[in-house]
């Protein structure tokens, strides 16, 4: 979907423990650079360049990709991707590095609930699942920080959003006045909610308030939720709300 001039929401099926979804990378492009945001699974590619092909986005100019965060189904399409292009840049938040890269294990398997569920999954798809999980080691190629400002399609800026993992960022497209925003926060009928606001300690949640109010000052019409979609119900109050209701 075109969200406006070189911004396009993708909207890709994708099949994971047992559960058919849409997920919703987003692609950012200027006449140097496609910059493509989160990357799926491994059999996500050949949707990806579909829904590129559509758009009139070449897939074989993607030159950076930016990781919101860990999770599988955020990298373990990278490097598919960075297999056929070759020169791909990969950038993500540098308390996510080390989990991305394979050197310590993704932190939502640690959770005994997960662990059960892989468990109750058919033979063929445990398997697929646990190979990702155990096998993922994706070469991140420059660690970003809150604040940084990238110069990739008028101006991404960073910011750190912690919660979901230690270091997810979200990113605000200026162009667009778009802020992607991952699995950070997500959309639930006609509202912006926390991800898993349920499961955060009081400690958390205040950190998370920090963030909120930190994104509610960027001037906001699109927000892109990996797994949800485009939300553009005033977002700026729907954030003022949310703060106020932790
Ligand atoms: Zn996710």
């Amino acid at each position: 979907m075109k969200i406006a001039d070189k911004i396009e929401m993708l909207e890709v099926p994708m099949k994971l423990m047992g559960t058919h979804g849409t997920i919703y990378p987003t692609v950012i492009w200027d006449d140097e650079h496609v910059v493509h945001i989160d990357a799926g699974i491994s059999d996500s590619k050949s949707l990806i360049k579909d829904e590129m092909d559509k758009a009139g986005v070449p897939f074989d100019k993607i030159d950076t990709i930016l990781v919101t965060h860990q999770d599988i189904d955020h990298i373990c399409g990278i490097n598919c991707i960075v297999d056929e292009l070759g020169d791909v840049k990969v950038l993500a938040h540098s308390e996510e590095k080390s989990y991305i890269q394979g050197e310590k294990p993704i932190l939502r398997f640690k959770n005994s609930n997960i662990k059960e569920r892989i468990k109750m999954l058919p033979e063929d798809e445990q398997q697929k699942v646990l190979d990702m999980v155990e096998n993922t080691s994706v070469k991140v190629d420059g660690e970003l920080s809150d604040g940084d400002k990238l110069d990739y399609g008028g101006g991404i800026v960073v910011i750190h959003t912690p919660g979901h993992t230690p270091g997810h960022i979200c990113l605000y497209h200026e162009e667009s006045k778009s802020l992607i925003v991952g699995d950070a926060l997500n959309i639930e009928g006609n509202e912006l909610v926390v991800t898993h606001r349920d499961a955060m300690s009081k400690k958390e949640l205040i950190i998370i308030n920090g963030w909120l109010e930190k994104l509610g000052e960027f001037d906001i019409e699109n927000v892109i939720a990996y797994h949800t979609g485009l939300f553009k119900n005033d977002p700026n109050q729907m954030l003022k709300e949310l703060s106020n209701s932790i």
